[in-house]
C-alpha cells in the first residue's frame, strides 16, 4: 500500500508516522508513504497556495492548481477505472463535511494498493478538488481542525495496522472496537473469545494482579475459558451500552448476549 499526503506543511508528518506499527510496515516493505509539498506546485516567487473567496466572506481558500498538477505527477489510474474498482486507487479529501471515516471505511482503504489523502488548509479548499479532483471526501469526527493533516495521518495509522502482516497477531485486529464480525469461540481457547462483532472491546489486564490494591478481575486468573469468554463478553456489552449503546443496534447480538444485555438493564434498575 503506497500512501500520498499532499500538504502545505510536510514537516508536520515527521514524527507522528515514524513509530509503532506505520513505522515497522514501512520497514517491512508492506507501506510506503510519500509527503508532497503543495508549494512545489505553485509558479509564483511567493508560492502562493492560497486566495480570497470569490464572492465575499471571511478567510481565504487553497488553490485548486497546486493540488491538481500535484496530483499529475503521481501517474494514477484514470478517474473513472478508480470509481469503477478497476483500479484500486482512491484520492480522499480531507474535509469536516466529508462522510465519517469509521473501522468499517479503513478496512476499505486497507484494500488498496494505493491512497491519496489531500489536506485542506484555511477556510477550505476549492470546491472544483471535491468536485472533479477527489474520489470521495471524509472527515475523521464532527468537530473542525485548522487542517487536513492530522486527519490525514489518523486515516493513515488506522488503514496500515489493518495491512496484513502489519501486526504481529492479526487475530487481535479482527477482535477490536468497532469490527464488523464477531469471532467463533475456538474451544479451550480464550485469545479468540469476544471478537467485537460491532461492540467495543472488552477490558484488558496485566501483571500485576493486585496493584495498589486494585485487584484484576479473579476469574481472569482461574483459567476456565469458557468462563473468561462469558466475562469479556458481557463486559463488552456492559460498556457498549453505557458508552455508545448507538452500536447495538448494528452489532451481531446471539441470544446469550440479549439475555445479558436484558440482565444488564434489569440490574441498572
Ligand atoms: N470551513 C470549513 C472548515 C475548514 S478547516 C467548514 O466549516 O467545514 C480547514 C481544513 O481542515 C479542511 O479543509 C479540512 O481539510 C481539514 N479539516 C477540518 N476539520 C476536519 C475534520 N473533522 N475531518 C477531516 N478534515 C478536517
Amino acid at each position: 500500500m503506497k500512501a500520498d499526503i499532499l500538504t502545505i506543511f510536510p514537516g508536520f508528518f515527521t514524527g507522528p508516522l515514524d513509530h509503532g506499527i506505520t513505522r515497522r510496515a514501512c520497514e517491512m516493505g508492506l507501506a510506503k508513504i510519500e509527503v508532497h509539498d503543495l508549494r512545489q506546485f505553485t509558479h509564483d516567487r511567493h508560492r502562493t497556495v492560497d486566495d480570497r473567496p470569490f464572492g465575499g466572506g471571511e478567510g481565504m481558500v487553497l488553490k485548486p492548481e497546486p493540488l491538481f498538477e500535484c496530483l499529475e505527477t503521481l501517474q494514477l489510474a484514470s478517474r473513472e477505472d478508480r470509481l469503477a474498482g478497476r483500479a484500486r486507487q482512491s484520492i480522499i479529501l480531507l474535509s469536516a463535511q466529508g462522510q465519517r471515516f469509521t473501522q468499517q471505511v479503513a478496512a476499505e482503504l486497507a484494500a488498496l494498493d494505493r491512497m491519496v489523502l489531500i489536506c485542506g488548509r484555511y477556510e477550505g479548499v476549492d470546491e472544483r478538488v471535491a468536485d472533479f479532483l477527489a474520489d470521495r471526501e471524509l472527515s475523521i469526527g464532527n468537530y473542525v481542525l485548522s487542517g487536513g493533516e492530522l486527519g490525514a495521518a489518523v486515516i493513515v495509522e488506522a488503514v496500515m495496522r489493518l495491512l496484513p502482516g502489519a501486526v504481529g497477531n492479526e487475530a487481535s485486529t479482527r477482535q477490536e472496537s468497532f469490527s464488523a464480525h464477531a469471532e467463533e469461540a475456538e474451544p479451550g481457547a480464550a485469545d479468540s473469545t469476544c471478537g467485537s462483532g460491532g461492540l467495543l472491546d472488552y477490558p484488558h489486564y496485566t501483571r500485576p494482579a493486585d496493584f495498589r490494591g486494585m485487584a484484576v478481575p479473579e476469574v481472569l486468573l482461574n483459567g476456565d475459558h469458557q468462563q473468561i469468554r462469558k466475562w469479556r463478553r458481557q463486559r463488552a456489552l456492559e460498556k457498549t451500552l453505557r458508552n455508545r449503546p448507538d452500536l447495538l443496534d448494528a452489532a451481531q447480538l446471539s441470544d446469550e448476549d440479549a439475555k445479558i444485555l436484558a440482565r444488564i438493564k434489569a440490574s441498572r434498575g
